[in-house]
């Protein structure tokens, strides 16, 4: 059989809405492109930004800031986190995660995946009693939520301080809660390849306004925490203001302007790619030799990107399956590979921290690939990708037999 080869680009997102771009120009024009650089009763984009992002989170306090790395370092910052400490997290992210744990003075202990891409919590259970953190970071890795009611009990029982990943989970929900609602704080990136774009940014929620007070001084605010949106009552900084480092990392107006209508736009954009989502998963639950994680009830996932496994494939296949389909125009992602290559790495190639033993993530990852779903992809483009993906895995068992 022979395939129309795959023309589409897997990075390429969609434009910026004209919306966005007119609000970018007013900026512009204006000169005014610092947060803090604000005309005779001006609220800034970006406090504007903060407040609307608070209201569609449903959480007290946010701050917008420079990336989701910079969110996820600062967060552990603001809870504090003290240099040396222990932080658990998944063995399977990216590596923003082990980064951001590095740079605010941890070290990650990594918990093991299961089949289903989600953090083992028999092993969080485990790692949380025999390590000394008191920091958990949940990446929520590729979208999958864990089961939060289960990951909460751990959390209250081992008397954790969560601090949730969210890069692939704005706009998901367990049981009707937003991802992001669980933990102390939690962040977000707003990085092209996310479900917001200002190119680079990122955000920090929470509810506790001292730890909201720490982040924002903590991202340079110059003690003018009180032109941010959705900060905590200026009493609260009183003594923090004092005693927070400045570490220069604030969001600026023209990346504001830009997400605020992309915020309007967000949940119609999660409806647009589940079913690209959707059609992926249709095609490729038929190939037999697959695992397609099953996605659990309560979940309401953004369907940004797609993973399936195929356990048991050796390294010399999965590499002869990533060509083949590259062959057809497919760019698949293989978390397997012994060299990090783009966005994905594991935590063997993270040599910033310590080896750790983890057999489970190993046999995961040695079978697992990856797509990027851009909105760009039409439903058609998405039967097309999956039927390379699926005939790209018969030549393999073919080639077996
Ligand atoms: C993108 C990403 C982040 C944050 O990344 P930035 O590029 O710093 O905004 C964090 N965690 C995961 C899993 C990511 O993919």
């Amino acid at each position: 059989m022979s395939l129309t080869p795959f023309t589409e680009n897997f990075t390429q997102q969609e434009s910026i809405s004209d919306s966005a771009i007119a609000a970018a120009t007013e900026v512009l024009r204006s000169g005014r492109l610092h947060r803090y650089n604000t005309a005779d009763g001006e609220v800034s984009q970006t406090a504007q930004l903060e407040t609307e992002y608070a209201a569609w989170q449903g959480s007290k306090y946010c701050l917008a800031c420079t990336s989701g790395g910079y969110a996820l370092s600062t967060a552990l910052k603001a809870a504090g986190l003290e240099s040396g400490e222990q932080v658990l997290t998944n063995s399977f992210t990216l590596a923003p995660v082990p980064g951001a744990i590095v740079n605010a003075g941890g070290e990650p202990v990594f918990v093991e995946v299961t089949n289903n891409l989600v953090i083992d919590l028999d092993d969080l259970e485990a790692k949380a009693q025999s390590s000394d953190a008191r920091f958990f970071m949940l990446s929520h890795m590729r979208g999958h939520l864990a089961d939060m009611n289960k990951i909460m009990d751990i959390v209250t029982a081992q008397n954790l301080i969560l601090i949730e990943d969210c890069a692939h989970t704005m706009g998901a929900l367990w049981d009707s809660k937003r991802s992001g609602n669980f933990g102390h704080a939690s962040c977000f990136s707003t990085q092209t390849y996310k479900h917001v774009n200002s190119g680079e940014g990122g955000f920090i929620t929470s509810d506790s306004p001292e730890l909201m007070a720490r982040a924002i001084m903590l991202s340079g605010s110059y003690m003018l925490y009180e032109r941010h949106g959705a900060s905590p009552d200026p009493s609260v900084f009183s003594t923090i203001r004092l005693q927070t480092p400045n570490c220069s990392g604030r969001m600026d107006n023209l990346r504001a302007a830009i997400l605020r209508p992309q915020l309007a736009e967000l949940e119609l954009n999660v409806r647009r790619w589940n079913e690209r989502y959707r059609k992926i998963e249709k095609r490729l639950r038929e190939v037999s030799s697959f695992q397609v994680p099953v996605r659990p009830q309560k979940e309401t996932y953004v369907g940004s990107s797609f993973q399936f496994l195929i356990p048991g494939i050796s390294d010399d296949d999965a590499r002869q399956f990533v060509q083949d389909n590259k062959a057809l125009g497919v760019e698949l992602k293989w978390f397997g590979d012994h060299e990090p290559h783009g966005y994905t790495s594991n935590h063997r190639s993270w040599q910033y921290t310590n080896l750790q033993s983890l057999p489970q993530t190993d046999e995961v990852l040695a079978g697992l690939f990856d797509i990027r779903i851009p909105l760009t992809f039409s439903l058609q483009n998405c039967e097309h990708l999956a039927g390379i993906i699926a005939h790209c895995a018969e030549s393999l068992l073919n080639k077996a037999a």
